[in-house]
């Protein structure tokens, strides 16, 4: 029995991963919830699951939480908040593996603790990776802790990994689906709305990563995820637009031979992957390969994304570069929500705060943390001109 600790327990991959755990109640069960601001999704949690420790993102809301289990006469659930909270919650002694799912850097913190506690993580936070990926790796090395990817495409490299040594590989290609407007014309670029970029074709996500896969900036961060992860140079990371995100991603190896994954577009397939490696337990998540008429690539057009552009370069450069282009990115996507800086203001905002960002290569989280709060303070100091 795997006892998990879902750090995002009510976002869409800390649900998906509570429907794993119900599927396979013999395999997988809940140790401890970060459930963030939901209070009532976290309530219900807390009422099926039964967790030992529930953090909430405040105070207020881990109060409200345990008057609300008190009222029901529900006892043996501690309720702690903050970032001290998400970190008891991921170390927590009778957790076995971390679900690491929270969105943003909010969750680096936790995950790097979990990693020092010797806990086994499957990762969806691609920020944790972008912003720390040398750190954590690093970390996960002397500990000797898996990080198992959950975001798509680096599960599908992992998988595509597995038959080639890692000197054998000649290049991982992200496959992207290139979002709502890859075939929108350029000029028409300036007036896209929050509502158009808010509807992905393929994959129902959070707010922020749908508005990022429609500027490919997601597309970009999972470059230096990949370079992260997977211990290569972008120059060995390739992109290419598919569609159909049918195929996930893919390695291609030295003797020319390419390894694709193919399967359903449904979270719960990497979740499980992660949960049970090296195992494949049987699951309901099949793929009809008779439904499948073609499968089309095309290069990105980075005139049309220019954020996959600028991840490029921050990706060569590493370090502050990394950290700034995901805060600068995350500041101007809210700005665009909130009908502040249009479509196009995104990655004009990305490229001032990469441009005023000097090379540095922080050491330690707490150095991330406040490279990641400078980069943001620029983004804001530029969208408020
Ligand atoms: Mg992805």
């Amino acid at each position: 029995m795997k006892r998990l600790a879902i750090l995002g327990s009510t976002g869409s991959i800390g649900q998906s991963t509570l429907s794993i755990v119900e599927q396979f109640p013999e395999r997988y069960s809940v140790a401890t919830l970060a459930a963030g601001r939901n209070l009532d999704e976290a309530f219900a949690q807390c009422v099926r699951w039964r967790p030992k420790v529930v953090s909430m993102a405040t105070d207020e809301l881990a109060l409200g939480l345990w008057a609300r289990l008190r009222e029901d006469h529900i006892s043996g659930i501690e309720v702690v908040h903050g970032s001290a909270g998400t970190v008891a919650v991921a170390t927590h002694s009778e957790a076995d593996f971390v679900v690491s799912a929270i969105v943003g850097v909010a969750g680096l913190e936790a995950t790097h603790a979990a990693i020092l506690a010797g806990k086994p993580v499957g990762l969806a936070n691609k920020e944790c990776m972008v912003a720390a990926g040398e750190i954590l790796t690093a970390a996960a090395r002397e500990h000797n802790v898996p990080i198992l990817p959950i975001d798509s495409e680096h599960n599908a490299v992992h998988q595509c990994l597995r038959v080639g040594e890692h000197r054998e590989v000649k290049a991982i290609w992200l496959t992207a689906s290139g979002g709502p407007f890859r075939q929108t014309p350029i000029e028409q670029f300036a007036a896209i709305t929050p509502e158009q970029a808010l509807k992905h074709p393929t994959w129902v996500m959070g707010r922020r990563i749908t508005i990022d896969s429609a500027t490919m900036l997601n597309k970009g961060l999972e470059v230096i995820e990949a370079c992260r992860l997977f211990d290569v140079g972008p120059e060995k990371v390739r992109v290419t637009v598919h569609p159909q995100s049918t195929v996930h991603s893919m390695v291609e190896y030295v003797d020319g031979s390419i390894l694709a994954q193919i399967s359903v577009t449904d979270m719960r397939l990497p979740i499980l992957y992660a949960l049970a490696f090296p195992e494949r337990p049987a699951s309901n998540l099949t793929f009809d390969l008779s439904k499948l008429r073609h499968l089309d690539f095309e290069e990105p057009d980075l005139k049309r994304f220019p954020c996959l552009r600028l991840a490029f370069e921050a990706a060569a450069k590493g370090g502050a570069h990394c950290i700034a282009l995901n805060a600068a990115d995350e500041v101007a996507v809210e700005a665009f929500l909130e009908r502040k800086t249009s479509f196009m203001g995104i990655p004009r905002t990305i490229e001032a705060v990469l441009a005023a960002t000097p090379e540095s290569h922080p050491a330690t989280i707490a150095e991330v943390l406040r490279a990641d709060e400078d980069a943001r303070e620029t983004a804001r100091r530029l969208l408020a001109r």
